[in-house]
């Protein structure tokens, strides 16, 4: 009932919920009320989550942020919801993003931008929460909800977390299962959670994560108790610093927050090894080749036959093409062009098949840093912090892809990343560095993060 006021006093002014479910929390709320009571409390139960709109929910509204989804309400769960549920979650609704997850400061959204809590000192100007989760970073740092579930394809988990001052993880690719979540880039979305700290992460992620039939990508291995790891101590730990990540131009204050958790590591016992990852800087590049061709293809089923929102019309010909016309934003339509482009006959080898070299590179390089040692790479979780709401708006497109510069390496590679709040900014506002691991060490992430 808390969260639910909560919600209705705050969201008109932050735009976090895309729709909230309150009968139905109240429901499962008194189911776990029972449980506890009878002693059988499961390990989240009665926890209040959000849900990012990317996730079906059965007979909820689940619209990816997007017009073309109109009026959709799936006739099943995602996994990951369902172990949510299964582990006593409560559901307060479904959280806003960027339109089918591309973008970084959630205002690609159908339904208006999302706003963050946070504000610069002396200044009432909006400021964004980041993207494509800005919805669930946004509603758990108003404690609009306990945690809340987020996907990151090139960093919409990690980025939004820095710009609010929470905690977010990119488990492993195939950690989490991606049945039910709506695709963007299938060989590089991964779910993961929001959290106010790094235990409520590690809780989160234990309830997630798990081997599926439903998706032959998810890893059949055990899923270890995360919350155990947390405390231990990080004596004699390696801690690698890639050196490409200085990159040109970086603000004083990220290299500043980036020393002062090296210091940290320092201190507290851990050894600080320089490393070398030589092919970071064509990550960017290469990313924004692999997620939109992925993408033009993942999204050539909404076609106004088999979901949502439909532009009637005589011939079938014309009835795509309307409907696609009205039903994609600006930024979507972009994406299924230069992905179509790179994957058409003659350029195919020239740019799709071009990257994915790149990427098996990029993932060499995390092989051999690993192999040589290292636990952990620390690096500033974004390059700048929170920019106000349209402050892009002009802005060459690249100028907002440039904004994944620290995090794309990780789901090109496929390995876990950890985005945790380290400092404000001279203006007041968070700051976030990023943990990058071993694949499947989850573990360690949350040991060193915490
Ligand atoms: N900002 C990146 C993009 O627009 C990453 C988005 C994401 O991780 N879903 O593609």
């Amino acid at each position: 009932e808390a969260y639910v006021a909560a919600i209705e006093a705050a969201n008109p002014s932050l735009n976090a919920y895309v729709a909230v479910t309150p009968d139905k929390a109240l429901d499962m709320a008194r189911a776990s009320d029972a449980r506890i009571a009878a002693g059988e409390a499961r390990p989240l139960e009665g926890v209040p989550l959000g849900i990012k709109d990317l996730f079906a929910t059965e007979g909820v509204h689940t619209q990816a942020a997007s017009h073309i989804l109109d009026g959709f309400k799936p006739g099943y769960e995602s996994t990951v919801t369902a172990n949510l549920w299964a582990d006593g979650a409560v559901m307060l609704g479904k959280l806003n993003m960027d339109e089918f997850a591309m973008g970084s400061s959630n205002e690609t959204s159908y339904y208006g931008p999302v706003v963050s809590p946070w504000r610069s000192e002396g200044s009432n100007a909006k400021i964004v929460p980041g993207g494509s989760s800005g919805g669930s970073a946004s509603a758990v740092a108003a404690h609009l909800c306990a945690g809340a579930t987020a996907t990151d394809t090139g960093g919409s988990i990690r980025q939004p977390a820095a710009f609010t001052g929470t905690v977010g993880i990119k488990p492993t690719y195939g950690r989490c299962s991606r049945w039910g979540t709506v695709a963007f880039a299938s060989s590089l979305d991964q779910a993961g959670p929001i959290a106010r700290t790094v235990r409520d992460a590690a809780i989160m992620l234990k309830s997630m994560a798990s081997v599926d039939p439903k998706d032959t990508t998810s890893a059949d291995l055990p899923v270890p108790d995360y919350e155990q790891s947390i405390g231990e101590t990080v004596k004699g730990l390696k801690i690698g610093i890639p050196r490409e990540y200085r990159v040109e131009g970086m603000p004083e204050e990220i290299e500043k927050l980036w020393q002062q958790g090296i210091d940290w590591y320092r201190q507290a016992g851990a050894e600080i090894v320089d490393i070398s990852l030589p092919h970071t800087k064509y990550a960017l590049p290469a990313y924004y080749i692999v997620a939109p061709a992925e993408a033009s293809s993942n999204l050539a089923r909404y076609d106004g036959v088999r979901y949502g929102l439909r532009v009637e019309c005589d011939d079938i010909i014309d009835m795509y093409e309307k409907t696609r016309a009205a039903g994609f934003g600006r930024e979507v339509k972009r994406r299924i062009l230069i992905g179509t482009y790179v994957l058409s006959a003659g350029y195919y080898d020239a740019y799709y098949v071009r990257a994915q070299k790149v990427r098996t590179l990029i993932k060499r390089d995390f092989e051999l840093a690993f192999e040589a040692g290292v636990d952990a790479i620390l690096t500033p979780a974004t390059p700048s912090s929170a920019f106000g709401i349209g402050a892009m708006a002009d802005a060459d497109p690249v100028e907002m892809y440039l904004n994944d510069i620290f995090t794309v390496t990780v789901n090109m590679a496929g390995l876990p990343g950890l985005a945790v709040p380290a400092g404000l900014d001279s203006s007041g506002l968070p700051l976030g560095l990023q943990l990058i691991g071993r694949p499947f060490d989850e573990q360690t992430l949350f040991r060193v993060g915490q």
